[in-house]
């Protein structure tokens, strides 16, 4: 079975209710979308820049602690073998043979370990006494500030000593020296052997700190030993006030931290690390920019591709909100089509229903109407009249005035009997020729009688002159019946017109110009 046109109604005002505002909620959609990819985008890189720079941090700290152990066991190697000259110079002394072996042994250490540059013994005034040079070249070391610290301190450990360059061959080294005291505790002398910086700059170079990364090699209280990328004027330069050594202030032995230099004003991410036993200090820095590098590169790539996929997002749902836009404004025009038609068919429905001449309810209307209100007057119990008219003498009305002056006396006398209509549910139609019919629901037969009455004065009152009646003017007959209507079987609603009828009838055959009503029930019944 279709669906009825109710059922549709309805369900289309529950869909309607349900519809949201879809280009709005695309946008939002969209947009929503859109910011979140770009938020993931965001967020998966700086988790991969902070994966990064943890990740070098832990490889610079790894690079200090390999940088100070090879200082550590450079500088251990350097002391064994003074430890080793200050116990010989001691117990055997320089005269004779026990001279020659220590010379031997001196030129034996420094060739055998490539961390020494050279080793000395100085007596007490200074001199050179042994060395590990072939031929012993005279000379004084009185000046050396290690000189001086021994000659000064009663202390026989090991002092590594600021930077030196060799009054022998020239080169850039670091002093490590020990005071030798005489059996009775007075200063004997020093043995001092140096570390070659070039050494150390061999091993650093072996590390990849990138092009603007440095290593550093320092003491304690921020005298430069030796800097990659090297430079020899910078040796023995004091960087106590750079970042390293704010850091380890700061601190203690060891420590990791993203710091901008002073001098270069470049972001670096500095390791250091406190040499375990000795006053030095290591360090590597990698620069931020550098250390980023990759990841720079990654971010150009990637944010390519999210913009890419943001913008045929952006493309595609421009596109899609347009499509939605055209359907909503086809769907606007469908609706305003659909109530105009609708509009139409109400005025159809309506023209269809009227009659051309007078414009009141046409007979089908009147029989619709009759069917519908007996049955509703019979299920609801309440009275129900009818009411059935017939123009007098107007056959003779249009014979003397012709038929267009008959015609205009019926509109006018419709217009009369559509006054009688005063209720929304009362119903005035024309049932044929000059007869008209007036459905009265919820009317007894006084009531009915009255309006019956009203109606035929309002239309005497129209003055409407007819020479050939009686009266001289237009004069209306009415049949009125009234009463409670029975069971359908029993009393279709034509009895009701046929009862109507016969009232009319009597009110010609009484003379005309009058009402005359009866009772619906007393007549069907029999
Ligand atoms: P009575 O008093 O007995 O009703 O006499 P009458 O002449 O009115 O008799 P009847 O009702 O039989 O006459 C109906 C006349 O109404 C016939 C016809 O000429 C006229 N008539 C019917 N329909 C129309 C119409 O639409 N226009 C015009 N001008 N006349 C109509
Ligand atoms: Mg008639
Ligand atoms: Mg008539």
């Amino acid at each position: 079975m279709p669906p009825s046109k109710d059922n549709v109604d309805h369900r289309l005002q529950r869909l309607d209710q349900m519809r949201k505002p879809l280009v709005t909620r695309s946008i939002a959609l969209l947009v929503g979308f859109c910011l979140f990819l770009v938020g993931l985008h965001a967020w998966s890189l700086w988790t991969a820049r902070s994966h990064q720079l943890e990740q070098t941090a832990v490889n610079t700290a790894n690079m200090a602690r390999a940088l100070a152990s090879q200082a550590e066991s450079s500088i251990k190697l350097g002391d064994a073998a003074l430890v080793e000259l200050v116990e010989r110079y001691q117990h055997d002394g320089l005269e004779g043979a026990a001279g020659e072996r220590l010379h031997a042994r001196l030129r034996q250490i420094v060739a055998h370990t490539p961390e020494l540059q050279e080793a000395f013994v100085y007596g007490a005034d200074g001199d050179r006494l042994a060395t590990s040079l072939p031929h012993l070249v005279n000379g004084n070391n009185a000046d050396r500030e290690y000189f001086i610290y021994h000659k000064t301190h009663t202390d026989l450990g090991l002092r590594v000593g600021q930077p030196i360059r060799s009054r022998s061959s020239g080169v850039l080294a670091i002093p490590l020296s020990r005071r030798i005291n005489r059996p009775d505790g007075s200063f004997g002398g020093v043995a001092m052997a140096s570390l070659r910086l070039q050494f150390f700059g061999r091993f650093y170079d072996r590390f990849d700190v990138g092009p603007t990364g440095t290593i550093i090699l320092a003491l304690d209280d921020g005298t430069l030993l030796y800097r990659r990328p090297f430079k020899a004027s910078m040796v023995g330069t004091d960087i106590a006030n750079g970042p390293v050594f704010q850091l380890y202030k700061r601190n203690g032995p060891v420590g990791t931290a993203m710091l901008t230099s002073k001098i270069d004003r470049i972001e670096r991410l500095y390791s250091y690390r406190h040499l375990e036993g000795f006053p030095l200090l290591v360090a590597s820095a990698q620069t931020k920019d550098e250390i980023l590098a990759g990841w720079w590169t990654t971010v150009i790539k990637t944010t390519l591709v999210v913009m890419f996929a943001v913008g045929v997002l952006a493309w595609g749902g421009r596109r899609m909100i347009v499509q939605i836009r055209v359907r909503e404004a086809l769907d606007g025009e469908l609706r305003n089509a659909r109530a105009s038609l609708e509009l139409h068919n109400i005025s159809l429905r309506a023209l269809a229903d009227s009659d051309g001449l007078t414009g009141l309810g046409n007979r089908r209307l009147f029989e619709e109407a009759l069917e519908r209100e007996v049955g509703r007057a019979r299920r609801s119990g309440l009275p129900f009249a009818l009411i059935l008219t017939d123009v007098d003498f107007f056959k003779k009305y249009n014979d003397r005035y012709g038929h267009v002056a008959g015609d205009a006396c019926l509109r006018q006398v419709a217009l009369a009997i559509a006054s009688g209509a005063r209720r929304p549910a009362d119903l005035a139609a024309r049932y044929g020729g000059e007869e008209f019919a007036l459905i009265l629901p919820d009317t007894d037969l006084d009531g009915a009688m009255a309006v019956a009455e009203l109606i035929r004065e309002a239309v005497a009152e129209l003055q409407l002159e007819h020479a050939d009646s009686p009266n001289g003017r237009v004069t209306l007959s009415l049949g009125v019946v009234a009463g409670y209507p029975a069971r359908e079987a029993e009393q279709p609603s034509c009895a009701w017109v046929e009862a109507a009828d016969t009232a009319l009838y009597d009110a010609k055959a009484a003379g005309r110009n009058r009402a005359v009503g009866r009772s619906g029930t007393e007549r069907v019944a029999a």
